[in-house]
């Protein structure tokens, strides 16, 4: 059976990194990319399928540790909600929550508190809900300052679209750790049918020349991963991805469906038991902040339907120990029946626990 953990960090296997969105799900060493992605889509199984003795064990060490649990292990920041692209698989466009950009004061609010509270292994995300490039120049500014004050895991998401030659050098020289780019496809007809919006040729380029700079300018703890999101319209394009991006030596990161709590007209098809049940990774690591400050309920609560605080009053520490903590409970002591409706009935927590045979 394939070895999967889930935490920080990525582990790499024949430059693969098979894991869920922001809790990777790591692949042994030795472990061949045809063994690790062959076989079904994960959401064609039931709950016990898709999860292994792996999960449970993770999460008993995870219940037994939240004791210690003082400050989230990913921290999510908005820094704008606006996109260029319309993604069929994301729910950008159905948000009904106010869009803008994170003014500075509260960015440099939430920087300087992780910068004195989290860990190393913090990851301090640059995007939630929106494409940080759209900002432009600002976003590069925002890179700077977190870097500057020592944040030391930084990384964001990109369609890539936006980007530039000479912005790909500043970002590297500022020190960006990682750079997630979403694809999602081999072919221009393809990704235009999932991306839309996009260009895949300019995406596809600008990826290329961002590993150059990479190349060139970055330090050790810098990189960049492109990602495939496992679906109906791109599922057979999978393995020529992994070997096109073999080629300029890029990581690749394939990860399953999320519906973001159901806003996204699919459906993740699963036959579970209710006592199949696991606590969900999206609410127990991820302190996600929206650009106007409000934390959702989890990192797939796009929308906010359950906020949690207000970073503009709180601390990030004091809403990760107060209110998320209460919730973080529910789902560890596995009382589902006290969670809201949306959450209940929810099945993006078995994206977090997704398991490739
Ligand atoms: S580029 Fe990202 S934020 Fe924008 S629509 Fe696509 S998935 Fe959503
Ligand atoms: S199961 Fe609950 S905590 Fe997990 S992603 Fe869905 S709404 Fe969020």
């Amino acid at each position: 059976m394939l070895h999967i953990t889930f935490g920080d960090g990525e582990s790499h296997v024949n430059n693969i990194t098979v894991s869920s969105l922001l809790f990777q799900s790591h692949l042994s060493r030795g472990t061949s990319y045809n063994q690790a992605i062959k076989g079904e889509n994960m959401q064609d199984k039931s709950a016990r399928n898709v999860y292994s003795t792996d999960a449970e064990a993770y999460l008993a060490e995870r219940i037994e540790n939240e004791a210690q649990n003082l400050f989230p292990q990913n921290v999510v920041i908005e820094t704008t909600g606006f996109c260029n692209l319309n993604c069929i698989m994301c729910s950008n466009d159905k948000l009904t929550r106010k869009k803008t950009s994170m003014r500075w004061p509260l960015y440099i609010k939430l920087i300087e508190e992780i910068a004195i509270k989290a860990s190393k292994e913090t990851r301090v995300w640059l995007c939630y809900a929106g494409e940080p490039l759209i900002k432009g120049e600002d976003f590069v500014d925002r890179v700077c300052f977190a870097k500057s004050r020592g944040i030391e895991y930084l990384v964001t998401n990109s369609n890539m679209c936006l980007m530039t030659k000479e912005m790909s050098e500043e970002v590297v020289k500022a020190g960006l750790n990682n750079i997630f780019v979403g694809l999602d496809a081999t072919t221009a007809d393809v990704y235009s049918q999932i991306r839309r919006g996009g260009d895949y040729n300019k995406a596809v380029q600008n990826t290329i020349d961002y590993k150059e700079a990479l190349v060139r300018y970055a330090k050790p703890d810098q990189d960049i991963i492109v990602q495939f999101i496992d679906m109906p319209q791109n599922h057979h394009q999978r393995d020529d991805f992994v070997e096109f991006w073999e080629r300029y030596d890029i990581k690749v990161k394939v990860r399953p469906l999320i519906t973001w709590q159901g806003s996204c007209d699919f459906d993740i098809k699963s036959n579970f038991d209710i006592k199949d049940r696991l606590a969900c990774f999206w609410i127990m690591n991820v302190l996600p902040v929206t650009a106007d400050g409000y934390a959702p309920w989890c990192g797939c609560d796009y929308d906010c339907k359950g906020p949690c605080g207000d970073l503009n009053k709180s601390s990030l520490e004091e809403v990760w120990n107060t209110t998320k903590k209460e919730h973080r409970l529910i789902h560890l002591a596995g009382k589902w029946e006290k969670l809201p409706e949306f959450c209940r009935n929810c099945r993006d927590w078995l994206g977090g626990y997704a398991m490739y045979m």
